[in-house]
């Protein structure tokens, strides 16, 4: 991983790991380490350990281990490069910018650059003109009667498009070509090619960021009655509807924290949900989710529960959404906000009229998706045999894809009573599906091994950091093929060729050459509270794993004499046995 020499490397040197777990969680000092609360399984009390001298952390209760780089990854969900790059910024440590390849990739990156500082001087451009020109006042009074004061109006970027059609152009032409002006999405060019004029007029603007948070797009509503009432940036080099999520940037921390995600359907019902206090709110900005949003929104969690509208039009990209968000094996809740009066509520007008208690109380009681699906089926015409198996054929797709078979077998019951079903038909269409479909999910395989024997773990532990005679001790070990056959054979082998250099151990390298079963071993080991190795302890391990070396041969022989003891080489294998039982006396 972080070759050496190389910029990660160098990051890994100076980074304080330490420092930057601890900005994650809150850490304790314990002894040598420091522990806290996993941050990747809930727990209540703490199994999560850092290694301050070896730089890494370890888990004893679920298990995951590395060093900075590999918490910030898992963290972040993000690439090794990456994690490079947070931690190195985190550390004050300059990021050199990377090298382009090819000429071409160089103008490519030369040019997102621009379309993204297109895009701050656009966003800068907006916020001006909702706060400083009468045009803005108005659409400020807009804002204030959707019930977003000043303070939700800065925290969300949200500006002002003007009605003039070529303000932001003029500002923006000296410095900028046309074909990039254009390229980026918020300037126009009309039919004939020879004009260009500002895409958004007389709107308010939405920025939407990346992931990272830079600004890429913006979404506009118009303020009138202009048609279409919204109003997105188009694709563009830096911005792909189906790549981002509205609030993504600063809704990933509280996703990952609360290991669930809302999903709503525009940015004013994510602007109403993150205001009322929740921060794990995202909106797909359009009618239905695409796969690549699914993608991103699975590395933060697998538990979503979707809001969009309740009109038909959402209902259609909610039922959508959920055969996506099931085929990427997501935890799925609906929630279907009710009317309120004769209007049907987005999250925006429920909030608005109902308040941020109520909402969150419906939030944490928003059913499973198939007791929506349920409830839409019961919706239809149940009344006529076909009528039952339109609703069938409805729910069916989506109960196919439930991965348990025991909890499908229980929807299935709950279905056929629901919607006055024969239960035995039911099943046997389920059953005949089921076996249609892909395979079940597979158990985890068991990481957890046999607990190595207190001699290994010495042995292990001391040829980590026994820095006086760890040489020495894997020079024995590897001289002796004494490790060869103990369950800990993997650990030792790895350990024993990095032994043999003068280099300090490189414990997290070691661990990632490892399989995931015997690094957790090793960094167990390494966490356990040990005394000051000394080199006769060493010796009498070394002489413990010789016993058992001679004792192993020992058994061999003796099984090779019982299975054929009239056979020839006899006399030469019991002299072996002799000579085996007398080195096993010397051996104490
Ligand atoms: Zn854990």
């Amino acid at each position: 991983m972080a070759e050496a020499g190389s910029f990660a490397d160098r990051v890994k040197q100076q980074a304080d790991i330490v420092r930057v777990i601890g900005e994650y969680v809150r850490l304790k000092k314990s002894g040598q380490n420091f522990t806290g609360l996993c941050p990747f399984h809930g727990e209540k009390t703490p199994s999560f350990a850092v290694h301050p001298v070896k730089q890494i952390f370890h888990c004893f209760g679920c298990g995951k281990g590395g060093d900075v780089f590999s918490f910030v990854m898992e963290m972040e969900k993000c690439p090794f490069p990456d994690a490079v790059k947070v931690v190195a910024e985190k550390c004050g440590i300059p990021v050199p910018r990377p090298k382009e390849r090819t000429p071409e990739e160089r103008q490519e990156n030369q040019q997102r650059a621009a379309l993204i500082e297109i895009h701050r001087e656009a966003q800068a451009f907006f916020v001006r003109q909702l706060e400083s020109t009468a045009e803005g006042r108005a659409a400020r009074a807009y804002l204030g009667d959707r019930g977003l004061n000043a303070e939700s109006i800065a925290q969300f970027g949200i500006g002002y498009a003007p009605s003039g059609g070529d303000v932001l152009l003029r500002q923006l032409k000296p410095k900028y070509v046309e074909k990039l002006l254009v390229e980026s999405g918020v300037i126009s060019r009309d039919q004939s090619g020879a004009r260009l004029f500002d895409r958004f007029r007389r709107r308010i603007t939405f920025p939407i960021a990346n992931e990272s948070g830079k600004i890429v797009a913006f979404g506009c509503r118009a303020l009138g009655d202009d048609l279409p009432k919204y109003l997105n940036s188009p694709e563009t080099p830096i911005y792909s509807k189906s790549n981002v999520l509205y609030h993504m940037d600063r809704a990933k921390e509280p996703i990952r924290r609360q290991d669930f995600a809302i999903l709503v359907e525009g940015y004013m019902d994510a602007i109403a949900v993150a205001r009322a206090g929740i921060g794990n709110v995202v909106a797909s900005c359009g009618t239905s989710l695409a796969e690549p949003q699914i993608k991103l929104l699975g590395r933060f969690t697998k538990r979503v529960i979707v809001n969009y509208d309740p009109d038909v039009a959402g209902q259609a990209a909610t039922e959508r959404s959920l055969t996506l968000l099931l085929e990427q094996d997501f935890e799925v809740r609906v929630l279907a906000l009710p009317a309120i009066g004769d209007k049907k509520a987005d999250p925006d007008l429920f909030i608005r009229e109902k308040g941020a208690e109520a909402y969150i109380k419906l939030l944490k009681e928003a059913p499973p998706y198939v007791d929506y699906l349920i409830a839409r089926a019961r919706q239809m015409d149940l009344s006529t045999g076909e009528g039952k198996q339109r609703a069938l054929n409805f729910l069916m797709p989506y109960v196919q894809r439930i991965p348990n078979r025991l909890l499908r077998s229980e929807w299935a019951t709950r279905i056929a009573q629901q919607l006055r079903i024969d239960e035995p038909v039911l099943r046997a269409a389920l059953n005949k599906s089921a076996t249609e479909r892909r395979g079940e999910v597979k158990v985890a395989p068991q990481l957890v091994g046999k607990p190595a024997k207190q001699i290994e773990r010495r042995l292990i532990r001391m040829l980590a950091e026994a820095e006086g005679f760890r040489k020495e001790l894997a020079q024995r070990l590897q001289h002796g093929r004494l490790y060869e056959g103990l369950e800990t054979e993997k650990v030792f082998a790895a350990l024993i060729v990095a032994g043999l250099s003068d280099e300090p151990i490189p414990t997290t390298e070691i661990g990632a050459q490892l399989e995931e079963r015997e690094r957790r071993l090793f960094f167990e080991i390494l966490f356990e509270d040990a005394q000051e190795p000394t080199w006769e302890e060493a010796e009498s391990c070394l002489d413990a794993l010789r016993r058992r070396q001679i004792e192993q041969e020992l058994a061999k022989v003796q099984k090779t004499i019982e299975a054929n003891p009239s056979g020839a080489g006899l006399r030469e294998l019991l002299e072996r046995k002799q000579e085996l039982m007398k080195r096993l006396t010397a051996a104490g």
